[in-house]
């Protein structure tokens, strides 16, 4: 922990002074000569310098220098999975023990909030190792991001009928989940002849939707397809997650619905077919891999058009010797190449940030930004983080 850390998380006053902050609270707003009042390990003021100084008793306070970087609230990986491995891993890991599968969520969670990730919304995890972390963390037991846990997922696969959803949903909610997840498609690794298949009937979701919404926990639905997501932005999800083979159609129903949505850019472009190919991955997998990537970023486009709230999640990518730390594509951490395929599909670098921001926290219906009363988690940047990007992208030594 460096010392501007460990002022923030003292009961003392600190002031941040000497900087730009981008709250990320709207599009494109920044403070230039801004200064942040920290108290307690909560952001107490932040704006103009002048105005914060006014509104909080600043004589005594400890100050420290910005030296003209940039500050950003922690940013937000919506879409993780913290001990998933993809293919070709599954054999060695088939007998993996709950122990060692712990120690890898461990190292996740920790490799992001070292890069400045500092909440995670786990949208599924065996164990429910996440739902262990996530009060481990709390409890200061152990050193990581918030997360945000829907712990395990795997019953949506095979629960049947709209009451079998509604128990399961009421277990998950008993065992402390921040949030429930369906499986209610296909997927990239699912052995089908199409990523489109729907899994659930529109009653079983919007069982699940009730009784969630019952518990003001928020549903998230992995949806391939415009059947899956029509259904479910119908149903109440609050997010669609993946939409690979979406359509116009689909894409219009969240519009509608105002359904968020977490499209893993990154995804279609990691899983490059022509690359499993060479590597030897099964034929069914690599047609599955060209169909999501198809016209995946052309529909993001359409979203974008649309307005719909966008969220940065960056789901499992093929990258690296093993599924062990962050997730990496093309030399990057998975989250930085996600906002730039989120920009080159429209966005401003403002917009850009509120989806890996603002945005976030309102999916998991909580206040993630800087606005007074945040928890203070800030990652500071030398320079403007929409051009220079790389000053987030390496693991710190
Ligand atoms: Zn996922």
């Amino acid at each position: 922990m460096s010392a501007t850390e460990r002022y923030l998380q003292g009961s003392e006053l600190t002031i941040l002074e000497g900087g730009t902050v981008i709250p990320c609270t709207e599009p494109d707003l920044l403070f230039s000569d801004a200064a942040i009042a920290v108290e307690g390990g909560r952001i107490t003021a932040v704006g103009h310098r002048p105005d914060v100084l006014a509104r909080v008793a600043a004589a005594g306070a400890r100050r420290v220098d910005l030296q003209g970087g940039f500050v950003i609230p922690g940013l937000w990986d919506s879409h993780i999975h913290l001990g998933a491995y993809v293919p070709p891993h599954e054999q060695a890991f088939s007998h993996e023990t709950p122990g060692h599968h712990m120690i890898r969520c461990v190292r996740k969670m920790q490799d992001n909030l070292r890069c400045g990730i500092t909440s995670l919304r786990s949208l599924g995890e065996d164990n429910d190792a996440d739902l262990l972390l996530r009060d481990a963390v709390e409890a200061g037991e152990i050193e990581g991001p918030r997360i945000f846990a829907a712990g395990d997922i795997m019953w949506s696969r095979t629960a049947a009928g709209a009451d079998d959803f509604r128990r399961h949903v009421r277990r998950a909610i008993a065992r402390g989940v921040d949030q429930i997840k369906l499986l209610s498609s296909g997927g990239i690794p699912w052995r089908s002849d199409t990523i489109g298949h729907t899994l659930h009937s529109y009653e079983e979701i919007a069982a699940a939707a009730q009784e969630a919404h019952r518990w003001a926990k928020p549903l998230a639905v992995h949806a391939m397809g415009d059947e899956t997501i029509i259904a479910a932005a119908k149903a109440g999800a609050d997010t669609i997650e993946h939409g690979f083979v979406a359509t116009e159609k689909g894409i219009a129903a969240m519009a509608a619905a105002g359904t968020m949505y977490c499209p893993n850019l990154t995804v279609t472009i990691a899983w490059d077919p022509a690359l499993l190919a060479a590597k030897g991955y099964p034929e069914w997998f690599t047609a599955n891999a060209a169909e999501a990537a198809a016209r995946h970023h052309e529909m993001f486009r359409e979203a974008v058009r649309l307005a719909i709230p966008i969220l940065a999640g960056v789901d499992d990518l093929p990258e690296g010797d093993g599924p062990v730390g962050i997730e990496m594509h093309d030399g990057q951490i998975g989250l930085i190449a996600e906002l730039k395929l989120i920009r080159a599909g429209g966005m401003t670098p403002g917009q850009a940030l509120l989806t890996a921001t603002k945005n976030a926290a309102l999916a998991a219906r909580s206040q993630g930004s800087s606005a007074p009363s945040s928890r203070a988690s800030m990652p500071t940047s030398s320079s403007w983080p929409a051009t220079r990007w790389t000053t987030l992208t390496g693991l710190p030594t």
